[in-house]
């Protein structure tokens, strides 16, 4: 069976709540993880799918442009990292156009899309029309579970078109006890690696597994942020320096392929 490693690309300070009015203030380190991460690709010859903030085009455009050459599948990620269920339908249409703009001079299009902290659920989901008037391929923003914050709890985990046409694909979640956690990010980091492995082995019984992972969580060394609320700063700072050594193994024991090749895979059955 083969899974997706999904990387949402941005930087330490972007995808904590910070406005995007206050980001100048901090330093810019998505370098530093991101080479950790394309040695990692390169070493275990593994295609994957980047998920791009607006911003980091701007910022970074030999960043993007690496990413490409090296046949890496693009995705968009919005620009200001804002939920998707604070904003209204034109402030989001904006946003993406946005940032088609800024992927236009690299002469490549976005082919799916992920809303920033999985923020497309009942009250967005007017964005997945939004999604399929711009021609993305695929949406893959919904939590099928109840992560307290987002999801839609009872949601298909399987890959599957929308009412609208647009295909899903939605984030790979588990179960612990009762509540839902998607496989991914801090949790990642926090279960032990044989977790995470028998937790994929689990999911592919059904259908492919998707990991997603930032670039920041291969550079533990990036600044403390005291004062996040509790909520967010503690597992954003956990077991950070075991990141590149539990994506290595990972990625040494199993096949990972861009998101749209399970896509491609599911509809052709
Ligand atoms: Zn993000």
């Amino acid at each position: 069976m083969k899974n997706a490693i999904t990387v949402d690309l941005e930087d330490w300070y972007q995808g904590v709540g910070i406005p995007v009015s206050e980001w100048e203030n901090y330093e810019k380190r998505l370098r530093i993880g991101f080479d950790k991460l394309m040695s990692l690709f390169k070493k275990h010859n593994v295609k994957a799918t980047f998920f791009i903030l607006g911003k980091v085009i701007e910022d970074h455009p030999d960043i993007i442009q690496e990413i490409i050459d090296d046949g890496h599948e693009i995705g968009c990620h919005g620009y200001s990292h804002k939920e998707v269920f604070l904003m209204d339908k034109a402030a989001f249409e904006k946003e993406i156009s946005h940032c088609e703009d800024l992927i236009k001079p690299f002469n490549t299009s976005y082919v799916g899309y992920r809303a920033p902290y999985f923020s497309i659920d009942a009250r967005s989901l007017w964005a997945i029309d939004v999604l399929k008037s711009h021609d993305f391929q695929y949406d893959s923003s919904i939590f099928p579970g109840d992560s307290k914050r987002t999801g839609i709890p009872g949601f298909r985990r399987d890959i599957h078109k929308l009412e609208n046409g647009l295909t899903e694909v939605p984030i790979s979640t588990f179960k612990v006890g009762s509540l839902d956690f998607a496989l991914g990010g801090a949790y990642f980091r926090i279960l032990p690696y044989k977790y995470i492995t028998k937790t994929i082995r689990k999911i592919n019984k059904q259908r492919p597994g998707m990991l997603y992972i930032h670039p920041w969580e291969l550079d533990p060394e990036h600044p403390y942020l005291s004062f996040l609320s509790k909520r967010r700063r503690i597992p954003h700072y956990w077991n950070l320096n075991k990141t590149e050594k539990k994506l290595d193994r990972l990625l040494g024991n199993g096949k990972f392929v861009p998101l749209i090749d399970i896509v491609k895979q599911n509809e052709n059955g």
